[in-house]
């Protein structure tokens, strides 16, 4: 047996395999969707668009393998996810440049994104104790009572492409800790990374059929949802389809946590430490271009704030150095597709025309070498207002807007007025407009000084608002909560 991995054993002529009941195999007469590297439009990959038939096939693995795998010890479950961390550990960097061949991100922010994926690892492997469930003796004369905590069944993350290694390990590790069996649908953007994890989990000694991998794109998702075997499914992408995910899935009976998009602001008092905040800004509004879920896309400066703002953001934004994401010294890669770069420029068109004064204008951006790369430049606004579809769209690009707000409350009026409540944070030196701020603000993550607030593997992924269909959230303890069932035993021996 080769010890090559299947990217890189992969030829360009055929379909990319699913993993279906732990082998690797590529569905029969199935259409592709192709996979280009957006630094260079190259095709890399194409994968089976599976259809019903193949979902169905390896949903029954799926189901079939729970029987076993749910009656395992978790002590035993998790000295797989033990070795599969050791592995991925290995891999780390083979898997960050595949992160960035297929997504466009620099390596840093690949090796950034890797290193939030293995931390979930960290945290599922403390399910024998997070699963525990309560008890009480004697609710009655010589009655117990105690709670226990079970697996449910199969399970699916449905996943976007701008974390494509992460943002399946906020589901993964938990469903499987659990008891679960889990079936992965990566982005047909970028579905590489997953194959390479699906790889070493295997190799970990998952058993088969207890992680699946399907590409495909939205009749596959479609499969999914309506199998009468999938107990649930974890979905993150756009707001638009998060909600008819969160829709059909509840419809069909089905256990859904569906995170959708974001419109992030970030509110500026004049009191804050300028340098730092800025610095942050500008990473958080450019960094992975502009295609993170926690990117800052407007900035409300406060009071005097506003022209200082503004020179700040420019001088920060204007010397950003864009390209290929594999190279060194490279500060922002491309958008992941033409289509998406299509929409950004319309985006930026639609500023312009609605009046917002264009400070730093990123069309046209050339990058020497990579004529058909997908690159944009940072983009800035100032005299943004809040009727403007700069205030109040998701862009999910690298566009920056400015508006101005004459006091925290008039700020926070600001946030409020979006649709989306991924994030929202504040740069300030005072506790007492920071303490305001986060227990007013109505988002699910909240940056104090932080221009990208993302929660650690033990702290639930937040989301409100639009940007969050469903109760239980990923990572954490309430990831534990949402791939378990709590029974309550109440006995009495006689
Ligand atoms: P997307 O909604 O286009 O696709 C997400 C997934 O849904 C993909 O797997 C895709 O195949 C599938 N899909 C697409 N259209 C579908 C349809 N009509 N029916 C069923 N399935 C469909 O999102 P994307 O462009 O891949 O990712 C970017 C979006 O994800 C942004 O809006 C971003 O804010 C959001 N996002 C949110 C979070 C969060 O935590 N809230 C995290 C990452 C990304």
């Amino acid at each position: 047996m080769s010890n090559k991995s299947i990217i890189e054993e992969y030829s360009i002529d055929t379909l990319m395999p699913n993993l279906v009941n732990g082998n690797w195999t590529v569905p029969e007469d199935t259409p592709g969707i192709q996979v280009s590297n957006p630094a260079t439009g190259n095709i890399i990959a194409t994968v089976p668009d599976s259809t019903t038939q193949e979902v169905d096939r390896i949903v029954r693995a799926a189901h079939e393998a729970f029987i076993s795998w749910s009656k395992t010890p978790a002590v035993q479950r998790i000295q797989i996810l033990f070795k599969l961390k050791g592995l991925l550990e290995d891999d780390f960097e083979n898997l960050s440049q595949i992160v960035t061949r297929e997504h466009g991100k620099t390596l840093s922010e690949s090796r950034g994104e890797v290193r939030r994926a293995i931390e979930n690892l960290d945290v599922a492997v403390g399910v024998p104790t997070m699963m525990q469930g309560t008890n009480l003796e004697d609710v009655a004369s010589g009655i117990d009572e105690y709670a226990v905590r079970q697996p449910l069944g199969v399970f699916a993350a449905i996943a976007p492409f701008n974390f494509p290694a992460m943002v399946p390990m906020w589901f993964l590790p938990y469903a499987i800790a659990c008891g679960n069996t889990f079936l992965v649908k990566p982005s047909e953007q970028a579905p590489l990374s997953q194959v390479r994890i699906a790889e070493l989990a295997t190799q970990a000694g998952l058993p088969n059929g207890v992680l699946s991998l399907v590409h495909g794109g939205r009749s596959t998702v479609e499969a999914i949802l309506d199998h009468p075997l999938i107990t649930g499914a974890s979905f993150v992408g756009s707001t638009p389809v998060a909600k008819s995910v969160y829709e059909r899935g509840t419809q069909n009976g089905k256990r859904m946590q569906c995170q959708g998009g974001a419109k992030n602001y970030l509110v500026v008092m004049p009191d804050a430490e300028m340098e730092p905040s800025i610095e942050n800004i500008v990473e958080s509004a450019f960094g992975c271009a502009g295609q993170r879920c926690l990117a800052g896309s407007v900035v409300v400066a406060v009071g005097n704030a506003y022209d200082d703002v503004k020179k700040r953001l420019l001088d920060g934004a204007k010397d950003l150095i864009i390209g290929d994401g594999s190279k060194d010294g490279v500060h922002m890669g491309p958008v992941i597709s033409e289509t998406s770069r299509q929409r950004i420029l319309e985006s930026i068109e639609n500023g312009v025309n609605e009046g917002a004064d264009i400070l730093l204008d990123g069309r046209g951006k050339a990058v020497p070498g990579y004529d058909s790369g997908y690159f944009l430049g940072p983009t800035l606004f100032a005299e943004v207002t809040p009727e403007m579809s700069l205030a109040k769209d998701e862009i999910f690009g690298p566009v920056l807007s400015v508006m101005s707000a004459d006091n925290l409350d008039d700020a926070l009026d600001l946030v409020d007025a979006v649709p989306f409540g991924n994030m929202a944070c504040i740069f300030t030196s005072s506790g007492k407009a920071a303490r305001q701020f986060s227990s007013k603000v109505k988002a699910g993550n909240v940056g104090i000084n932080i221009g990208v607030a993302a929660p650690m593997a033990f702290f639930h992924f937040g989301g409100m608002k639009d940007s969050f269909f469903g109760d239980l959230h990923g990572q954490g303890r309430d990831a534990v909560d949402f791939f378990t069932e709590d029974k309550v035993v109440i006995e009495r021996w006689y």
